[in-house]
């Protein structure tokens, strides 16, 4: 599946809100929003940013979601139209979606410091489900599933790493981390409390509705 292949933090500018797209440096002073917070582009510093209609708002919402998790649009449009299929509320159906994404997990379970590096671990055959190895990034995990580290991945460098950083990190109600063996178990379907995000679900709701 095709992915962003830009400079993250170009985003982050684009909408004016940190996205915390690369892990420990977003929370440095070089985080390029703090740095420079103006719209990306060559004439970018010298544009203000102008008022903001109602359907921008919610192109803004949008966005955000899409750059947070690394979807692109089409693929994002996909996981709305699988929301409105789902029973329960659609705006949350969609971050349930979303966060039930592998390369998702991966990073919620403190194993990658960022969601676009998890999906490259993800994508370098790093991790099992239920004992599988499985390198798709979009694969969307099911309550019971257990995500575990591919024999011989356990040798390498990030692996040792992950293993001295984990207590520090903090697992989401609907996971469940074993600190010993750092294998992870999908406990049950993420609601939207347990969905750390500042974007609004009802404005990607009215986007997609017009
Ligand atoms: Fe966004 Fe992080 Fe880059 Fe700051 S450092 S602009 S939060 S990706």
């Amino acid at each position: 599946m095709a992915r962003y292949i830009g400079p993250e933090c170009r985003l982050c500018r684009r909408v004016g809100e940190k996205l915390m797209l690369k892990g420990e440096r977003c929370f440095t002073p070089k985080c390029a929003v703090e740095r420079r917070g103006t719209l990306p582009g060559d004439h970018g510093p010298s544009r203000r940013r102008r008022r903001v209609s109602d359907r921008g708002l919610q192109l803004k919402e949008k966005q955000k979601a899409r750059f947070t998790y690394g979807v692109l649009e089409r693929q994002f449009r996909k996981y709305f139209a699988e929301a409105l299929r789902k029973p329960g509320v659609t705006g949350e159906m969609v971050f349930q979606l979303l966060e039930r994404r592998l390369d998702n997990v991966v990073y919620r379970l403190g194993f990658a410091d960022s969601r676009s590096q998890a999906r490259q671990w993800v994508r370098h055959g790093f991790f099992t489900v239920n004992g599988h190895k499985c390198d798709i990034p979009s694969r969307l995990v099911r309550v019971g599933d257990a995500i575990g580290w591919k024999e011989g991945s356990t040798k390498l460098e990030h692996y040792k790493q992950v293993a001295r950083d984990i207590k520090n990190k903090q697992v989401p109600g609907w996971l469940s981390l074993d600190l010993q063996t750092l294998a992870g178990r999908v406990a049950k379907l993420p609601g939207r409390e347990d969905i750390a995000s500042k974007i609004n679900d009802q404005a990607i709701v009215a986007y997609y509705s017009r």
